[in-house]
């Protein structure tokens, strides 16, 4: 066995769980205590200081130098309570994860001593050297200057020693360089064009908040084991890699401990979450071996979000103290379920009603059907904009693989919300609306809560599913950040009811009531969209060919998938209603390709390099232990009895040189592919260049590695394998 394999199994016997207190036997005596939040604004900030935030949160007012002072001031008094000594603008650029640069409140006072100081001006805005966070070509490097500021709607928090702040990330042009200033321009405008539809139902509504509950999947695996994998590391999935056997005397032999090491890790996190206002709560997840799931209580989608940033990077920290890796990749082990992130989103208005919820009237169920079959029409018309919005090099190893939704769009109504629609279009007449038919269309309406409640079906393999009370979009991937799929669903969403209230508003104009118009344009809008309703078996290939004779989009291949931001529904959605300029539109669609080829091109090199310097030695190793074996045989025994000894092990011989020459060639093909498309100054040809030419190489690379595993001998064999990896819990 090399010695990095063994090395890390022989660390695996050794490991004990760590002891986890939490700080109180009660949540809500440390439930929040690491954030800024409303209570603590007011206890550290002069009243007037606290009413500009407050103004500022709710009604956008901009907060003025003095008043900026302050807050800051405040902030640094609260968070030296809890031993501070710096402070960072936290924000989140276009690549996976969250940014920050550290600095202290240290300065030199006006006798040069030392004080400790955080004024207005480095709370509201700072400028980062960040030239090195993708971009797009928006920004270059000599002209580095990128600016954060702060997200007042998203409150400061500690973590560890360091105060952090919430901000957006724009270039000195004033163009978005992060995912949180278009998400906030798309929340905005959902926001705005919902309230609109709602002030058609009741005049009391004047906000709408959309909500976001993700259910975050991921896998554990130790510490030594993870660094004896380097594709693991370098690139987050394995490579290679037989599929387990699943010997259990072995697990068991080797990863006794194992269950209490996740129960401490969970629980760490968990109180970490809770300190932090992120209302977590766990829950393991038996689809795959070492997979789990965690799922907070759903909130405001900025703050879900931020806080979904966080929680990804608190476990990768709490992770690392518990000796685990945790793999956030979409789908770290072939033939083992990957991992998504179910996007549960829905919209509420400030009167509390939720939108998606059935009302507890015939006029609180026609916003709720007005609101359904405006969902049913955005995801027609987007398809492709939130296919776009979710797809990467690791999503497209799990969408469509009988395990997450396919990469066709479809919405799942249940069947009896579906009939109700059915119904509608049937009730609906295209000549004027007698009283009578408009009463027994109400009262048809008014039965909604019943019928709902009776509702039990769930579909399970579709990708945009109605749930009771929100939908899901289930085809976010694991390590996505939720913002991509949020930005293009409300931005979409604010576009299709800005259609939806110009409809009612023509008819309206032309003399017809407003209950007939609204029905007129629901029954319209049912038909034009029902091609995107499906209920069956989203992952059977039957559903394929349906989709196609219904004319759904189904594409799998990424940057064709990521081209679609540039298609002209996408946008009319994003450029029209404001979330993107062309330069950010622009730019974006480049650094997702860039990521993308990125990506492609680490998997290609970390693959040749193990197979060139792991694989194809030990094969040859094992392959002269076996000539030595044929001879050896040749010498003790007679020609004929060494003829039928030796026959299996000559074949082998054979099998192996040919794997071994398969390996080698393609390889380097491959590097030959790798260099052609990385001459390609395009950003766009360079990826489909990858996702065509190169791409197919890591799969029948792997395929010859992995029969070699089966081959040769478990001793020498140089990385752990699939059944070391995918432990038992
Ligand atoms: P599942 O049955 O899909 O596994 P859960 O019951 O655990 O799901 O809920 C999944 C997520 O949906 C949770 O984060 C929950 O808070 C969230 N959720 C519930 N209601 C809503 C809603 N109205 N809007 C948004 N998210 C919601
Ligand atoms: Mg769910």
């Amino acid at each position: 066995m090399s010695k990095m394999r063994f090395f890390a199994l022989q660390e695996l016997v050794n490991r004990v769980p760590l002891e986890v207190n939490p700080p109180s036997d009660k949540i809500s005596d440390y439930y929040g205590s690491h954030v800024f939040d409303r209570k603590k604004m007011q206890e550290y900030l002069p009243r007037d200081a606290f009413k500009a935030v407050m103004d500022a949160i709710e009604k956008g007012v901009p907060i003025n130098r003095s008043m900026a002072d302050l807050i800051a001031n405040g902030m640094k008094n609260w968070a030296k309570s809890l031993h501070v000594t710096h402070y960072t603008h936290w924000f989140q650029p276009l690549t996976d994860g969250t940014a920050e640069k550290h600095d202290g409140f240290i300065e030199f006072g006006d006798n040069t001593e030392v004080i400790e100081r955080f004024s207005g001006k480095l709370l509201i805005q700072q400028e980062p050297d960040a030239s090195s966070f993708p971009n797009g070509g928006i920004r270059n490097t000599f002209e580095a200057r990128g600016y954060t500021a702060w997200d007042v709607s998203s409150p400061a928090f500690v973590v560890d020693s360091t105060l952090c702040i919430p901000t957006i990330f724009i270039s000195y042009t004033g163009d978005a360089l992060d995912y949180k200033t278009p998400l906030l321009k798309a929340l905005a405008a959902v926001d705005k064009a919902a309230t609109e539809v709602c002030q058609l139902f009741d005049k009391n509504i004047t906000r709408v908040y959309p909500q976001l509950g993700w259910e975050q999947e991921y896998f554990l695996i130790d510490s030594a084991l993870y660094t004896a994998r380097p594709d693991l590391c370098l690139t987050g999935r394995t490579l290679m890699g037989h599929s387990s056997a699943k010997d259990q005397q072995l697990e068991d032999h080797y990863f006794g401990s194992i269950p209490a090491r996740v129960t401490a890790f969970m629980k760490e996190l968990e109180i970490e979450c809770h300190k932090l206002g992120i209302p977590v709560k766990t829950r393991h997840n038996e689809v795959a071996p070492n997979q789990f799931e965690l799922a907070p209580i759903f909130e405001n989608v900025n703050l879900a979000n931020d806080h979904n940033q966080l929680v990804m990077d608190l476990m990768k920290r709490i992770a690392q103290k518990h000796k685990f890796a945790v793999l956030f990749h979409e789908k770290p082990y072939s033939g083992v379920n990957g991992s998504g992130k179910h996007n549960n989103w829905s919209l509420i208005t400030d009167t509390g009603v939720n939108l998606f919820a059935p009302g507890k009237n015939p006029k609180g169920n026609m916003l709720f059907l007005t609101f359904i079959v405006n969902v049913l029409m955005m995801v027609y018309k987007n398809q492709d904009l939130l296919r776009a919005s979710i797809v990467s090099a690791g999503n497209s190893h799990r969408l469509g693989a009988n395990e997450a939704p396919p990469s066709i769009l479809s919405i799942f109504l249940g069947k009896h919300l579906a009939g109700m629609l059915d119904e509608l279009i049937k009730q609906v007449g295209s000549a004027r609306m007698t009283p009578e038919e408009k009463t027994t269309l109400k009262l048809g309406i008014g039965r909604i809560p019943e019928i709902l409640l009776n509702n039990t079906d769930r579909n399970r393999t579709s990708p945009f599913a109605f749930t009771g009370n929100r939908f899901e979009f289930r085809a976010v991937g694991s390590s996505a950040n939720c913002a991509a799929s949020m930005i293009a669903l409300n931005a979409a969403m604010a576009h299709q009811l800005n259609d939806f209230k110009k409809s009612v508003d023509n008819l309206m104009a032309q003399g017809i009531g407003r209950d007939e118009a609204i029905f007129r344009i629901l029954k319209e809008t049912i038909i034009v969209s029902e091609p995107v309703r499906f209920e069956g078996d989203g992952y059977s290939d039957k559903w394929k060919e349906e989709a196609q004779q219904r004319g759904l989009t189904n594409i799998s291949h990424v940057p064709e998938a990521l081209m679609k931001y540039n298609d002209a529904q996408a946008r009319e959605v994003l450029i029209g209603e404001g979330i993107f300029n062309e330069n950010e539109l622009k730019s974006r669609i480049e650094v997702e390709l860039e990521k993308f080829t990125m990506k492609l091109q680490i998997e290609s090199r970390v693959l040749g390099d193990l197979a060139i310097n792991h694989i194809v030695p030990t094969a040859v190793n094992y392959q002269n232990r076996l000539i030595q074996n044929v001879l050896g045989l040749k010498e003790i025994f007679t020609q004929e009895e060494y003829e039928a000894l030796s026959k299996d092990r000559k074949e082998l011989i054979k099998e192996i040189s040919r794997r071994v020459s398969a390996i080698k060639t393609q390889v380097k093909e491959m590097t030959e592919a790798r260099k052609v498309a990385n001459h390609l100054d395009c950003h766009t040809s360079k990826a489909y260049s990858y996702e065509e030419k190169v791409r197919p190489y890591l799969d029948s690379i792997r395929n010859h590695i992995d029969h070699l595993e089966m081959e040769i001998d478990d001793e020498i064999w140089p990385l752990p394998k699939y059944r070391e990896l995918l432990f038992s819990k």
